[in-house]
């Protein structure tokens, strides 16, 4: 059942553990500037200026909204991580069907063949974002 080396495992956990330590250090880095919009946010209320105010609500909206998708994608790496020395790494979690090495070096944490990623993306159609 085993299609992967495990020379192409220890590649893929080579760049699994590159991007997670790259999305995390992202996360971190939006984290704190969300922190500084909030603070602002608090200082235009204290202003009194309302046009402020709801920009500084909208900017802290979307932020909330991109953190969400960052700390999704940092749990996904490391589910992935946690699955790479698993017997059945690599294989579709829809179909079985073993997943490409070039798939999974593309976007070390796809749980699935491109198929049955193109028919979930297509049931839970998540406004265009089919990176994955
Ligand atoms: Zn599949």
């Amino acid at each position: 059942m085993n299609h992967l080396t495990a020379s192409e495992k220890s590649t893929l956990e080579a760049a699994l553990r590159e991007e997670h330590s790259r999305a995390l250090k992202q996360l971190h880095q939006d984290q704190a500037q969300r922190g500084e919009n909030q603070y602002s946010e608090i200082l235009g209320r204290a202003s009194g200026d309302s046009s402020d105010e709801a920009l500084a609500v909208t900017l802290g909206d979307l932020s909330a909204a991109r953190l969400e998708h960052e700390v999704r994608h940092v749990r996904e790496l490391e589910a992935a991580l946690a699955r790479v020395k698993d017997e059945d790494f690599g294989f579709c979690q829809d179909c079985g069907v073993a997943i490409p090495l070039q798939r999974l070096v593309a976007n070390p944490s796809a749980t699935r063949c491109v198929v049955c990623q193109g028919q979930f993306e297509k049931t839970h159609a998540h406004h265009g974002h089919g990176s994955l």
